[in-house]
């Protein structure tokens, strides 16, 4: 793909350490001077902990809730970086929030999912972007939706912006979930496979939505060689104003990281190459689709089975037959795969789909009932 091709390595946006993982720590929010400095300090002696983020603008669900102090926070993170070092990131989702994050030199910006799924305010702040080089980090968009996650990078791409990431930050699920947004790590793997120069990081916070379950998402993020995390970590989780029950305290944070990568040796990963967890992940999900697919395929032929029944035609349709394997075949052969290969795997279908459509009984319900 064309596109994305000319990114900086995350290592090299700044002259921060060479520690991998990278990670990018701060409150959901930032509520006050002291709350944001007092939260940065601790941060600030946390192992891999490289840069401080803060919502100063929110965006909430329902008017009500708090919605972030605005501008007012900006001055403290100037404060943060001068007073700790740590890089400073915020969210914004219009141009406005671009200047104002720039005026107070603003290390990083970050696109939320909700900005995500919008084009018309991905264009705008992709517009005021030109002439910059700020880094933007760009959420996933609330839905499973590659294509608008990509759409919205090509958009800030075309804007000459050169240090661009994204982040997982999960998707909605209407069913029910142990965690608040669901991880699609297979599409987190398609993304890389497809721009393999964009750094991919994960925000194990807004897939958990409780902090019981990010250190196992944290590691699942490290498994899979991500280039950084976002981790939202708050003095006083319990009395945070947004998104409480997600956050770590900097000494949480900090016991998790150092086991985590003590006993990280990185063994899997050099024996088996870095991307083994993610294209296992990848093929996980295609043999799922493929399964789905065969099933489909089988509901298709027990509908033919009826319609043959009512006409009283024979199940097996020798012409049909020939006519399918060979241009299967065909197609097959066209895109590489071997002819033997396709021959039996044919077989192996109509086999089962005459089957379907003959065995009308228990066996071919229970069958159905086990997908
Ligand atoms: C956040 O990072 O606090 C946030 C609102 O994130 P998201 O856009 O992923 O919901
Ligand atoms: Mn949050």
């Amino acid at each position: 793909m064309e596109s994305l091709r000319d990114l900086v390595d995350f290592g090299k946006w700044f002259d921060w350490s060479s520690e991998k993982p990278r990670v990018i720590a701060g409150p959901c929010a930032a509520e006050s001077r002291t709350q944001v400095m007092e939260t940065a300090q601790a941060l600030s002696s946390v192992r891999y902990v490289a840069a401080f983020r803060a919502g100063i603008w929110k965006p909430r669900t329902r008017p009500g809730s708090f919605e972030g102090v605005g501008e007012e926070g900006l001055p403290w993170l100037r404060e943060v970086k001068r007073e700790t070092g740590l890089r400073v990131v915020v969210e914004i989702a219009s141009p406005d929030h671009l200047q104002k994050a720039l005026d107070y030199n603003i290390d990083m910006v970050w696109l939320g999912a909700r900005t995500t799924s919008n084009p018309f305010s991905v264009r705008q702040i992709a517009e005021a972007l030109k002439g910059t080089d700020i880094p933007v980090l760009v959420k996933n968009p609330v839905h499973p939706d590659l294509e608008l996650w990509i759409g919205a990078l090509e958009r800030l791409y075309q804007s000459g912006i050169r240090k661009l990431a994204a982040v997982h930050r999960g998707f909605y699920t209407a069913e029910t979930s142990t965690y608040r947004n669901l991880p699609h790590w297979e599409i987190l793997g398609e993304l890389k496979q497809r721009f393999e120069q964009l750094p991919v990081l994960v925000d194990p916070s807004h897939i958990a939505g409780d902090s019981q379950y990010i250190e196992e998402l944290t590691q699942k993020a490290i498994d899979l060689d991500a280039d950084g995390l976002m981790i939202e970590a708050h003095t006083n989780p319990s009395k945070a104003w947004s998104d409480a029950r997600q956050q770590l305290t900097p000494a949480e944070m900090n016991r998790m990281l150092r086991q985590m990568m003590e006993k990280d040796t990185g063994t899997d990963r050099i024996i088996h190459g870095k991307n083994m967890a993610n294209l296992r992940e990848q093929i996980d999900h295609l043999d799922r689709r493929m399964l789905r697919i065969l099933t489909q395929r089988m509901q298709m032929a027990r509908d033919i089975g009826e319609i043959k029944k009512k006409n009283q035609d024979a199940v097996l349709q020798t012409d049909r037959w020939k006519e399918v394997l060979k241009s299967r075949m065909a197609l097959g052969k066209k895109m590489g795969l071997g002819g033997r290969f396709i021959q039996r795997l044919m077989e192996l279908i109509h086999h089962e789909s005459m089957r379907q459509q003959t065995d009308t009984g228990d066996q071919g319900h229970q069958e159905k009932k086990g997908d």
